[in-house]
């Protein structure tokens, strides 16, 4: 059985009530049990939550991206937090983020301190609720270390990771997850598919941040939670490794790191 520890299929943007529906069925008949719907923002959290809530095998994550942080301010992080932390509660939530930093979208302005007083809200919410972090870090390493290294015991995963072998080694000496996605079936960087090859089993989950980054062999098509089979199928051919034993230890991984 396979756990997809990061998409987005509750977000109606991409995914009207039947399409998710037939999304959910297509991982079930592919044997991917359990989905974990990441949050984006508070209206999109509080979706996450009501979707996992009435979809069996679903869980959420409610969480913040860095994107929205210029758009709203100061005073509206400030609430926004407020209202995060309350959801925080609900049973059906096993983590919070997706959160961090993304300078290769966002670095204008106040970005950079409004992004990082959303990101310290979000661990502060984790602890609070213990729960483990769905971190998204893009071209952002140095600030992401500099705030994350302040907290005591924060365990989560660092979501769709594609940085370099120094950040890699950093977050597994600190005990994080590997987010592996279809990127690793697409790169066209032989340094990255090196990375994916060489972590650990032990420190991976398996991911597919659908809508986004479908895999080979369905480029083209709109992702969804099931195509974590041909990332599995991907990983066994690069790293030599039977599919089973990817889908087995990886799981395992998911199911501690979330607790479900
Ligand atoms: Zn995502």
């Amino acid at each position: 059985m396979f756990i997809d520890t990061h998409c987005h299929i509750h977000d109606q943007e991409f995914f009207n009530n039947e399409d998710a529906i037939i999304a959910l069925g297509g991982a079930k008949d592919n044997d991917v049990n359990q989905l974990i719907c990441i949050g984006t923002s508070l209206e999109d959290s509080k979706r996450a939550v009501r979707f996992s809530g009435l979809n069996k095998g679903c869980y959420a994550t409610v969480g913040i991206h860095p994107h929205e942080a210029l758009k709203l301010g100061e005073s509206g992080i400030q609430s926004h937090l407020g209202q995060l932390d309350k959801i925080a509660g609900d049973d059906t939530v096993v983590g919070v983020g997706e959160c961090g930093f993304d300078f290769f979208y966002n670095n204008e302005g106040d970005s950079l301190s409004l992004q990082e007083r959303l990101l310290r809200g979000q661990i502060d919410i984790a602890i609070k609720h213990n729960l483990p972090l769905s971190f998204h870090v893009r071209d952002a390493f140095e600030q992401f270390w500099r705030v994350f290294d302040e907290y005591k015991g924060v365990e989560g995963v660092l979501h769709s990771f594609t940085d370099n072998e120094v950040n890699l080694t950093k977050a597994l000496q600190r005990g994080l997850y590997i987010g592996i996605n279809g990127i690793s079936t697409f790169t066209k960087h032989e340094w990255q598919r090196d990375l994916f090859k060489s972590v650990s089993l032990e420190s991976i989950v398996l991911e597919t941040d659908a809508p986004f980054l479908t895999p080979v062999p369905r480029r083209g098509t709109i992702n969804t939670p099931e195509n974590v089979i041909y990332i599995t199928r991907f990983l066994a051919d690069l790293r030599g490794e039977e599919s089973d034993l990817i889908a087995k230890v990886t799981t395992a991984n998911a199911k501690k790191l979330f607790k479900i």
